[in-house]
């Protein structure tokens, strides 16, 4: 029994491992089909809170709403945030009714208040799990990093889980530059900051690139961007044909995964900016605050007392005419280069994956119907089970898709 004090239980039904997005979809579908579960479960993650992680990205980058539409949100009502804005229209944003970022927030935070989740989530940092046999039956043992343990007969992980990826000659430098000068876009915070006289070299063509090239130019820097597509244009980042049969089905009708994992890569076509941001993005262009570097990669960089010098693979001059980068001073370097997700990597597996060893498609897991770890009660959602929700896996409707499965197997076999 859980009483909701934020007191850590000796042992539970179901313990959630992350208090982000993906975390709170599932715990309100859950309720939604299950009241009684209330007092069934944990939500551990070291913030203490819901939506840390979620709420420090969007402030880090000062983004003022979200790409995804008014209909995808955690609560299991597709039409509650749209409700909950009837008096705040001017915070969604065209033109599909984009959230605002405060809105979402306000939104969230009475989704939580409406479920009575307020102290659902423990302040605990799960470092290990592991299986063992309780009279018979299968059990987790969760070992947080204070030393304390927790034993639960199901598990969830909605930890997100990705890697920051590095291109080859950020992962090879010598650490003789300040830290602070080459970062990747997950370590970058623009509150506070001030970049008065200094050019940043900014790689990556995603909309992660396109907000802090934003936020360094309105804090006084020059910008490049760089990337080794052409930059382009796109509402969303996976078709919403993605978010239900139209390319599902054939999605899941493929039997193959190394073609799943693919139609993922190719739906997904790298990063894109959305129109808004590349049409600001042009302007600042116009008014020479910006340079974009296309079809280009950084090949060396190299830290000089006071600043970089960058080569690029691409020697000579660029789409719009640009001479090569290395006689520019460069003062930053922020990598928007994305994460991958490889379950390998994941130390909370390690138990689990020698136990009941699982193929795994370039760092994916195949799970069962339910998001299930084969052979035991364990979940995945969020970008790791992107084999079988597709390339929105990660995001808020991927989470709600995910929902859907994991709730199915955790009703049906409760009590009660
Ligand atoms: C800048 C940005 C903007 C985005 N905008 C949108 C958007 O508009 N629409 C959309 O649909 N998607 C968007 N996304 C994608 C996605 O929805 C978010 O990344 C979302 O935060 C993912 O939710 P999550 O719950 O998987 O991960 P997170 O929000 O990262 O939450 C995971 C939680 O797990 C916890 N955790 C990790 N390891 C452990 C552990 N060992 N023990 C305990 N807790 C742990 C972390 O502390 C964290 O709180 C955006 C992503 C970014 C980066």
């Amino acid at each position: 029994m859980v009483d909701g004090s934020g007191a850590l239980p000796v042992s539970v039904d179901l313990a959630i491992v992350g208090a982000g997005p993906q975390s709170l979809t599932l715990v309100t579908h859950l309720l939604q089909k299950k009241r009684s579960m209330e007092s069934r479960f944990v939500v551990l993650d070291p913030a203490g809170n819901w939506l840390r992680q979620w709420q420090e990205q969007f402030a880090a980058y000062g983004i003022p709403h979200l790409r995804s539409p008014a209909v995808h949100h955690p609560d299991p009502n597709p039409h509650a945030l749209r409700a909950f804005a009837a008096s705040r229209s001017q915070e969604l944003f065209p033109p599909y009714d984009l959230p605002g970022t405060q809105l979402f927030e306000d939104f969230c935070q009475d989704v939580i208040e409406r479920w009575n989740l307020q102290r659902r989530v423990i302040p605990a940092l799960v470092q290990h799990i592991e299986l063992f046999d309780q009279k018979g039956r299968q059990r987790f043992r969760l070992g947080l990093a204070d030393g304390r343990e927790l034993t639960a007969r199901r598990v969830v992980l909605a930890i997100a889980g990705g890697d920051p990826h590095l291109p080859p000659w950020a992962r090879s430098l010598p650490l003789t530059y300040p830290p602070d000068r080459l970062r990747h876009s997950h370590q970058v915070d623009l509150r506070g900051s001030r970049f008065t006289g200094e050019r940043v070299l900014i790689v990556g063509s995603g909309l992660t690139s396109g907000h802090l090239a934003l936020g360094a130019i309105a804090q006084g820097a020059e910008v490049i961007l760089m990337a080794r597509r052409q930059f382009y244009e796109k509402l969303f980042d996976a078709d919403p044909g993605w978010l239900g049969p139209k390319y599902l089905k054939g999605f899941h009708g493929e039997p193959d995964w190394e073609n799943r994992w693919q139609m993922i890569q190719s739906a997904r076509n790298g990063g894109s900016l959305t129109h808004a941001i590349l049409t600001q993005l042009r302007r600042l262009e116009r008014q020479g605050k910006l340079s974009f570097y296309e079809q280009c990669e950084v090949q060396t960089a190299a830290w000089h007392e006071k600043g970089w010098n960058v080569t690029c693979a691409q020697r000579g001059t660029h789409g719009d005419g640009h001479d090569c980068i290395a006689h520019l001073p460069i003062d930053r370097i922020w990598l928007a280069t994305g994460g991958t997700i490889n379950v390998n990597h994941w130390p909370l597996l390690s138990d689990v994956r020698d136990r009941y060893p699982l193929p795994i498609i370039k760092g994916l897991p195949i799970l069962d119907h339910h998001l299930r770890w084969p052979g035991c009660e364990l979940f995945i959602m969020g970008g790791a089970a992107a084999l079988h929700i597709g390339p929105v896996a990660r995001n808020l409707f991927g989470a709600k898709l995910a929902s859907d499965r994991i709730v199915q197997a955790l009703i049906k076999d409760s009590p009660g």
